[in-house]
């Protein structure tokens, strides 16, 4: 059996995170005003060093920095490049717990990428935040990897016309003259890409289904959401079934009043743009894509961008998983209609390795639905979701490898199956679907 990537292998993304020491809790104070586009944040970290510490340092974008404390000291501090390098009065020692504070104050606009820009946008009349993969410093100071998982507190005051939105349970809501602040908080580990805050003039409905699931949108559409989104509930009950209990509290989706050119995931939320709400469920796939998201991405989340395909294969597997519950095409003629289309594309892609600049390409997403696919054929769908059921328990709210998902469906299923995971994981050439 060939060496697994990802174990002692450098990450995708070097430059973001410090090793150094891990986050345990953020909290974020923010006053957002939406015409100016103007942002005033407080962050405090509460963090435990592995190392010790005379130099830190910060992933964050390019703000005014007020005043940097650490344990309540104030640090020297440089700010460059995304980076915020701190000095702190005194050393960290290894193994204490040490808290951060930053003040910034700035004009947020999302960090340029291969992939566009990421994190925090302003919108025609409020702001999103997109941080998939290394969005997050766009709007608040952090340690910006994927498997350095925090709870959070954010706390985001605006004016009182505008909802604010973000991760987590709503514990509190005070209006104070012209503006609103509202409080949430994230009781599950997150990741820092996660984060997220969405602000809008937006109404507000309940849907029906077996867990509280809110939807935020403009007044305008609220005939072609109550439609579009009337299913979610029974897609809930349908992945509870195949995947396992959903991993949070609730679930919150937000409906842009701008285009965007994909759904957003967050941690309990999904963030569509009026353009997928077309009042005829012409977006539905997307709709199933996202709630899948929060098992497979936000609750199991990924060590290393390398293994995105357990997050987007994993995801485009549960498109066909609810075509095939609600009366669509079964999974198989999904599968076969894109092996067919995969088939006739360069076969030039190690899936479990896909390279950072090939994260989201689309034959990452097809090809990771197809081994699920091609793994239920091979185990028989008893033994395929117990083994989804069985990821979903055993990793919640945890990180993810790759080599962990096959390490685990060999051992459900009582046999090994390398010979069929280094075919479609590490081989370039796309097998036959069994
Ligand atoms: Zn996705």
């Amino acid at each position: 059996m060939r060496a697994l990537a990802g174990r002692g292998e450098a990450s995708y993304f070097p430059d973001h995170g410090h090793d150094g020491y891990r986050v345990g809790h953020y909290d974020l104070e923010l006053d957002y005003r939406v015409g100016p586009n103007r942002l005033a944040g407080t962050a405090r970290l509460s963090a435990s060093a592995r190392t010790r510490l005379d130099r830190l340092e910060l992933d964050f974008g390019t703000f005014r920095i007020g005043r940097v404390l650490v344990d309540g000291r104030p640090a020297r501090f440089r700010h460059r490049r995304g980076k915020l390098h701190l000095t702190p009065a005194r050393p960290v020692a290894a193994g204490a717990a040490f808290t951060v504070e930053v003040r910034y104050t700035g004009n947020p606009s999302p960090l340029s990428s291969h992939w566009g820009g990421l994190g925090w946008e302003q919108l025609s009349d409020g702001s999103i935040v997109a941080g998939q993969p290394t969005g997050a410093p766009s709007w608040f100071p952090c340690n910006d990897r994927p498997d350095h998982k925090a709870r959070y507190r954010i706390a985001v005051t605006t004016a009182s016309a505008y909802e604010a939105v973000a991760n987590g349970r709503l514990t509190g809501r005070r209006r104070v003259g012209a503006n609103t602040t509202w409080v949430y908080e994230q009781d599950e580990p997150m990741a820092t890409y996660l984060a997220s805050v969405q602000v809008g003039r937006y109404q507000f409905l309940e849907l029906e289904g077996p867990l509280p699931q809110h939807v935020f949108y403009p007044s305008a559409a609220e005939r072609r959401v109550r439609h579009d989104f009337a299913r979610q509930g029974a897609m809930v009950a349908a992945f509870t079934e195949r995947f396992g209990p959903y991993p949070f509290p609730s679930y919150t989706v937000v409906v842009a009043d701008d285009e965007l050119e994909i759904p957003v995931e967050a941690q309990g939320m999904s963030i569509f743009g009026i353009n997928h709400v077309d009042g005829a469920r012409g977006s539905e796939r997307l709709v199933a894509h996202e709630l899948a998201h929060q098992w497979f991405g936000n609750s199991l989340t990924l060590a290393d961008w390398r293994d995105i395909w357990l997050h987007e294969g994993f995801a485009s597997h549960a498109e066909w998983l609810w075509s095939e519950a609600s009366g669509g095409d079964p999974a198989a003629a999904h599968a076969a209609r894109w092996h067919h289309r995969l088939a006739a594309q360069p076969q030039d892609l190690v899936l479990a390795d896909p390279g950072p600049r090939h994260i989201f390409d689309d034959r990452v997403y097809k090809r990771g639905a197809l081994t699920l696919h091609a793994l239920r054929r091979t185990v028989g769908d008893d033994v395929f979701f117990r083994t989804l059921r069985s990821w979903t328990a055993g990793y919640r709210h945890g990180s993810v490898t790759t080599a962990a998902f096959t390490a685990l469906a060999s051992h459900v299923a009582g046999r090994s199956l390398d010979g069929f995971f280094d075919a479609w994981l590490h081989d370039k050439a796309l097998p036959r679907l069994p």
